[in-house]
């Protein structure tokens, strides 16, 4: 049986009279820049994460971008990040004028370790970038504390949690809540994706998104008046009205992936070879990827393909290891923790159209590979 990592055609299928009705509402008015989609959808991401404020933008790319753009860094300015994450947590610090500072993780969550974090602070660092990698939060209480100790501004990269959340003293904490700013992409293979590219950020404070959604904008709150020079990276209202249609299945889609993980975990159970993620007791996952640790990781990767089971290896090369970032002067075994990650970790498909046959015959695949 072939299995595909993600299927959105199936997704499709279960929604399509309500995302075509949605679009079609724009297409009709033919208004495609900043419509009614842009703001209702900046409210209800802003709602689900607890947050006062909610910014669309281009990408989760731009939110990042814009997020740490609105920190007026100077030549020099350290931002702390990890180097287990897609390229554009630490791509954004650079190309808003800082320099990346990467610290290891925790072997368990694979999410920043706080006190590395902490142990990387010098007198230029300026920010940490939190990101909640595969779905499940970091420790946003500590790196609160850490970012209020040391006066330093804190941004989520929640490009990979939309909806995720953890239990702190006696409340839920959703991703996007604790930061300065929360950054979400809509990129097509996120739990939550648009039909092309899209972001948001969602803040507290309320100078903070006014700042964000004049950077947005060309800097400008009034049309064809500029305070400052910002961009334009809008979210696309089609792209909203696609967000909308798909927004009330959200919890039922993390739901479902929580059940897909729950089997893995019951399929792998007790295999020396193979180590299942594991997810705080604090936290709600909500398995953007289920990532298993695998001894003979790239052979087991071989096995997978020459039987047609879906697979990835998010990411098998640290970001501090990478030739754009040889100028900062890193070396292998810089990041131990990273390093192993990314040798042994393995995706495998957890999308919520998955059904038990076709997961039945990835844990096969896998198991078999052992035997
Ligand atoms: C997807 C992703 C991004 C970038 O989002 P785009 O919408 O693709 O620009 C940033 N960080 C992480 C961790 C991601 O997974």
């Amino acid at each position: 049986m072939q299995v595909p990592l993600l299927d959105l055609g199936a997704q499709f299928r279960t929604i399509e009279a309500d995302v075509l009705g949605r679009v079609k509402t724009v297409v009709d008015r033919q208004g495609f820049i900043m419509g009614p989609e842009v703001a209702e959808l900046e409210r209800e991401v802003a709602r689900l994460s607890h947050a006062a404020h909610g910014v669309g933008c281009a990408s989760g790319t731009d939110a990042l971008l814009l997020a740490l753009w609105a920190l007026d860094l100077e030549p020099g300015d350290e931002v702390i990040a990890p180097a287990f994450t897609f390229f554009a947590t630490a791509g954004a610090i650079h190309n808003a004028g800082g320099t990346p500072v990467f610290a290891d993780i925790d072997p368990v969550t694979f999410n920043l370790d706080p006190a590395a974090a902490e142990a990387a602070i010098t007198p230029r660092t300026r920010a940490i970038v939190v990101v909640h990698l595969y779905g499940q939060m970091a420790p946003m209480e500590a790196f609160a504390d850490l970012a209020r100790r040391r006066g330093l501004r804190l941004i989520e990269d929640a490009a990979q949690a939309i909806g995720a959340r953890r239990r702190i003293g006696e409340a839920w904490r959703m991703a996007g809540e604790l930061g300065d700013t929360g950054c979400f992409s809509f990129f097509p293979t996120k739990n939550l994706g648009a039909w092309g590219d899209g972001g948001m950020m969602v803040a507290q404070d309320d100078a903070v998104a006014a700042r964000l959604r004049s950077l947005r904008l060309h800097g400008g709150t009034r049309e064809y008046f500029h305070d400052e020079v910002g961009t334009n990276s809008r979210l696309d209202t089609l792209q909203a009205a696609v967000l909308l249609a798909k927004l009330p299945r959200l919890a039922g889609w993390n739901a479902r992936r929580r059940e897909l993980a729950a089997r893995y975990d019951a399929a792998f159970d007790g295999h020396g070879a193979i180590r299942a993620p594991r997810t705080e007791p604090a936290n709600e996952h909500t398995w953007h990827q289920y990532t298993i640790r695998a001894d003979r990781r790239d052979a087991l990767a071989d096995h997978l393909k020459a039987r047609g089971i879906g697979h990835k290896v998010y990411y098998p090369l640290a970001l501090h290891l990478q030739p754009c970032f040889a100028h900062l002067g890193y070396r292998a075994g810089a990041l131990p923790v990273t390093e192993a990650a990314t040798a042994e970790v393995v995706s495998l498909p957890v999308y919520p159209e998955l059904t038990p046959e076709q997961q039945d015959a990835v844990a096969a695949a896998v198991l078999d590979f052992y035997r």
